[in-house]
């Protein structure tokens, strides 16, 4: 006999918990399945985000940046801070302390939602039944209406530098470091080569970030990218673009160091590093997950194929964040969950996948939402752009954060607003209000003739948005009106 559930979800991350807390809050049995485990052999729920992703690199960035302010950025203050140092180990451990608090608060909205945890590896087998196989090897079978497939993602592993967990590292080993490594190799100008590269740049490593592209961050707004590769070298981030990664070598001895090839622009070359970043991308984690007679799709990289509606190939088998098209983002993941587990009571919930929000937690950070200049070019489509530096916003002077500017792009007929891009102090909570005015399809108008308090670092995106039309009151106005 199996134990019979309304819904089943295999995978624990922000995905499968969100949607195993929805689904229980609909008042379906639900149960999560989860192969992420303690020293007890228990589950540990909160998946990539929260173990090794979002959360401790942000713990990370946040420790990295006190420091620098504490070195660097009280002065113009007044305030004298001498003999600043940086306790690695200790930094680590809150890292660890606030990864725990998180993870273990999932496990009490699970209890709060009575959403049954389960801890082992989940396998869909046809008809809708899970496979559970616990961490001492005894074997359990599910039975579900429904099954949810949330098992994410893993780093990628290129063959020219595998990843030792010693020298070699891959993004969740970056987090672990117990001293700071005097030379740092980065794989990789994404996301989270450049988060990773900054916290450990800020603490005194000389990082040399290798790009195999010839363009910085494409999917960045240009202006924009090209203001934070500015801002980002200034920071010491040596970021070399066209270098493609070919070999590594580590060297045998104590004090271990890599040497990797890599070819530019110019031909071979190599570069010596203490610890090297793997940091070239995430693939799904659908290797084990589905018997061949469960008659789930996948596609060629390993994505399971789900339509608008996370729905897979097969009735009732539902699939949600990074395990499937879209990009990798906690949020995206969430709402997926949110809307699968609506869906199966019914509701016809979907996601606005043209307004996912998407952050780079650099210092200052880098945040959009809608289309960039470059799309909107490509799509031959006419718009006006307004734009507002923070340099001359009153509240960033008072924080003396000056770097960067917001920029709203409307379409040139209907004013609406088709993008928001920031970079900028606080850029990701700033952009949040833009995501939400664009949900409710507003005009660059709309926003100019909302209040905003002062003195905030949001006026900035009110100036902004008066400048698509040229009537930024505290700026100059590119376009006249
Ligand atoms: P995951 O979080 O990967 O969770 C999947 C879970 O399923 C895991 O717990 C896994 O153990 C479990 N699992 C897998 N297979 C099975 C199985 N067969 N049986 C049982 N359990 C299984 N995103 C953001 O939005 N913002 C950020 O700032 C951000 N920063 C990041 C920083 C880093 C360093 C990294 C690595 C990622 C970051 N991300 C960020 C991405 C984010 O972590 C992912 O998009 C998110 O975790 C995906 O959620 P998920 O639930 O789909 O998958
Ligand atoms: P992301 O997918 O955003 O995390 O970014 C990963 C980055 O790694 C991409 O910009 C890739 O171009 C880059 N990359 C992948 N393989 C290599 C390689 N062998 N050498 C250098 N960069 C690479």
């Amino acid at each position: 006999m199996s134990d019979k559930y309304d819904v089943v979800v295999i995978g624990g991350g922000p995905a499968g918990y969100v949607a195993a807390i929805r689904c229980a809050q609909l008042g379906l049995k639900t149960a999560c399945v989860e192969k992420w485990k303690d020293e007890k052999d228990e589950a540990v729920f909160g998946g990539t985000c929260l173990n090794v992703g979002c959360i401790p690199s942000k713990a990370l960035l946040d420790s990295s940046h006190k420091y620098v302010e504490a070195q660097h950025d009280f002065e113009v203050h007044g305030i004298t801070a001498t003999g600043v140092k940086i306790d690695v180990p200790a930094m680590i451990a809150r890292k660890a302390k606030i990864v725990s608090q998180l993870t273990s608060g999932v496990k009490q909205l699970f209890g709060a939602n009575k959403v049954v945890g389960i801890a082992g590896a989940g396998k869909l087998l046809a008809g809708k039944k899970v496979q559970v196989t616990k961490h001492d090897g005894s074997v359990e079978e599910l039975s579900a209406e429904n099954v949810i497939l949330a098992a994410g993602s893993a780093p990628i592993n290129i063959p020219p530098a595998p990843v030792d967990n010693d020298v070699i590292v891959d993004s969740t080993g970056a987090l672990e470091f117990q001293s700071t490594p005097k030379r740092l190799g980065v794989i990789g100008a994404g996301v989270i080569g450049l988060e990773l590269g900054s916290v450990w740049s800020r603490l005194g490593s000389e990082v040399t970030v290798l790009e195999a592209m010839d363009a910085f961050l494409p999917a960045v707004d240009g202006q924009l990218a090209k203001e934070a590769k500015k801002i980002l070298s200034k920071q010491g981030l040596d970021i070399k673009l066209g270098a493609k990664v070919t070999g590594s070598k580590v060297s045998k001895g104590k004090a271990k160091t890599v040497t990797v090839s890599y070819t530019d622009s110019e031909g071979e070359k190599e570069a010596v590093f203490d610890k090297l970043i793997v940091a070239v991308g995430r693939r799904p984690v659908s290797e084990n997950l589905l018997d061949d007679a469960s008659g789930v799709e996948l596609d060629k990289r390993g994505f399971v194929v789900v339509d608008d509606t996370c729905a897979t190939s097969v009735p009732g088998v539902w699939a949600c964040g990074d395990l499937v098209r879209g990009p990798m983002l906690a949020h995206k993941g969430m709402e997926e969950g949110v809307m699968v587990a609506e869906r199966i009571i019914g509701k016809k919930t979907q996601v606005n996948y043209d307004l996912v929000p998407f952050v780079i937690y650099t210092h200052p950070e880098i945040a959009w939402v809608g289309k960039t200049e470059e799309q909107l070019k490509e799509e031959g489509r006419e718009y006006n752009v307004g734009s507002f530096p923070f340099s001359i916003n009153g509240r960033a002077m008072a924080a003396n954060e000056k770097d960067g500017m917001v920029k709203i792009i409307a379409d040139a007929k209907t004013d609406r607003v088709l993008g928001c891009h920031i970079i900028g102090p606080s850029a990701a909570d700033m952009m949040q209000q833009m995501v939400i005015a664009m949900e409710f399809s507003a005009s660059a108008e709309d926003i100019g003739l909302t209040m905003f308090s002062h003195p905030t670092l949001s006026e900035t995106v009110h100036e902004a948005a008066l400048a698509v039309n040229g009537h930024a009151i505290h700026g100059v106005n590119k376009r006249k009106r």
